[in-house]
């Protein structure tokens, strides 16, 4: 292997998720040179995303700068850039940086922890009309664009124009739909229903749709009905076995009949990083790089692909696409090249070990599965909410989201009902 002219291994991360983080943090006692790139300068909660666009919490309060996470690892750099490519051969990935394209940084070992974004399944023209959430950016725009809904609502003199302003569509009933669609119906049926005039919000109309027959399909059947009987409770239509077969500005048409909607919001697939262009590796049915047992690319002992970025069978089955993969799969990367560098027996091939999967529905409502043991109610979502702090990145972000869910709960006020609009709109034309 080659080193650096100091000799010191120079490691490269590209993204400071999951998965990168955890990757360089199990580094932190290696002698090797680390240095982590990711485009924004903050690690993201994306569990909690949905938090931020019902306005639940505040951005703030679910992301970290990457650099104050890492500061006490001295080793460690971190480059807020855009990764564009890799050179296998030469061993640098490039980088467009805040003041240079094309910037190359040599490796020696390189850790692709990029994520995915979300895939609109071969329907680009959908995501003008359905933004996805992915981002703050995106969880701050979907805030937006939700509390704006009701306040043209208010403005609307004629009723007949309330009906599409206040019914809001989420197409795609994983976690992240069903716990979208929870919490809008919960904002607008307590949070908001005292707040407006001339509407009324508790007429809010939220629907959640999916293909599939089910909501939450990678749940036991026993919880998924729980999740939808809940949802139901809350007054969300839940209508399954059929996609969206149009969404444009007047909404979206699903089995031939057109809900006529101004928010309609995609939490459907994901869609996996350029990753496997880069390296022109193998990649799975959804474009994510095949890895091997030691989460290398095959032919290439140096360059290792983790979480949602990846694809790795496991008794006969994918990994999912989850936090505790990336972290997981992170750390086992980190560990094994400390011990390559370090020449100490190198680990057995990675396992992983799956904790459970949770969803939110609603207030004080979750469902929880972990191997054959199946919760729902309060007390799964007690454990949700103490599994979600403890993984915060830092405890300063744990103490505040602890309180604003105690004040939420106990109140039923949110934390940030601010329309943001980070550029100012157009002047209008002057009356004449
Ligand atoms: C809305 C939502 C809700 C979710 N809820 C849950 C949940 O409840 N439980 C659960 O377990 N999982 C959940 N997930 C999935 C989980 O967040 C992912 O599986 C996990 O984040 C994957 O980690 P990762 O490290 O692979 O990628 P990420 O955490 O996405 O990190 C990728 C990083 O790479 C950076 N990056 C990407 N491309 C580049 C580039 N070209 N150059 C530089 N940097 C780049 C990004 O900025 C990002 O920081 C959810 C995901 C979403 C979107």
């Amino acid at each position: 292997m080659s080193t650096s002219d100091n000799g010191i291994p120079r490691v490269v991360i590209v993204g400071g998720g999951f998965g990168g983080l955890a990757a360089a943090k199990a580094l932190r006692r290696a002698s090797v040179r680390v240095t982590v790139i990711d485009r924004t300068n903050h690690h993201l909660f994306q569990p909690l995303l949905y938090q931020v666009a019902t306005s639940v919490l505040a951005p703030g309060q679910i992301a970290s700068p990457i650099r104050g996470i890492l500061k006490k690892q001295k080793h460690t750099t971190v480059v807020l850039g855009e990764v564009t490519g890799v050179n296998k051969d030469s061993r640098r990935v490039l980088v467009n940086s805040a003041d240079r394209d094309g910037v190359e940084i040599p490796y020696d070992y390189l850790v692709l922890a990029m994520g995915a974004r979300h895939s609109y399944f071969g329907h680009a023209e959908f995501e003008k009309f359905a933004p996805g959430l992915k981002s703050l950016a995106d969880a701050v725009a979907i805030r937006n664009k939700i509390l704006q809904a009701f306040e043209q609502a208010e403005a609307e003199e004629d009723p007949s124009r309330h009906r599409d302003l206040l019914t809001f569509v989420l197409v795609g009933a994983g976690p992240t739909g069903v716990e979208m669609a929870g919490a809008i119906a919960v904002l607008v049926r307590k949070t908001l229903r005292s707040e407006f005039r001339r509407i009324d919000p508790t007429s809010a109309r939220v629907v959640l749709l999916d293909m599939a027959p089910r909501v939450l399909g990678t749940f036991t059947e026993s919880l998924s009905q729980a999740a939808k009987g809940r949802l139901e409770s809350l007054g969300v239509e839940v209508r399954l076995g059929h996609g969206a077969e149009q969404i444009d500005e007047e909404g979206v048409v699903v089995a031939g009949e057109r809900i006529a909607s101004k928010t309609v919001i995609w939490t459907a697939g994901v869609s996996p990083s350029p990753a496997g262009k880069w390296l022109n590796a193998e990649t799975d049915h959804a474009g994510r790089v095949r890895i091997q047992q030691d989460l290398t690319v095959p032919g290439h002992p140096e360059i290792f692909v983790v979480g949602d970025a990846s694809s790795l069978d496991q008794n006969g089955k994918p990994l999912p696409g989850v936090a505790q993969v990336a972290m997981q799969q992170g750390r086992y990367a980190g560990k094994l090249i400390h011990s390559r560098v370090t020449g100490v027996s190198t680990p057995p091939p990675f396992h992983y070990f799956d904790k459970g999967n949770m969803a939110v529905v609603g207030k004080g409502f979750a469902i929880l599965q972990s191997g054959k043991f199946y919760l729902s109610g309060f007390l799964a979502w007690v454990a949700w909410a103490a599994i979600h702090l403890q993984f915060l990145a830092t405890a300063n972000l744990r103490v505040s989201v602890f309180v604003q869910w105690i004040w939420t709960y106990v109140t039923g006020q949110r934390g940030s009902l601010l329309i943001v609009n980070h550029h100012a709109s157009p002047p209008r034309s002057k009356a004449r």
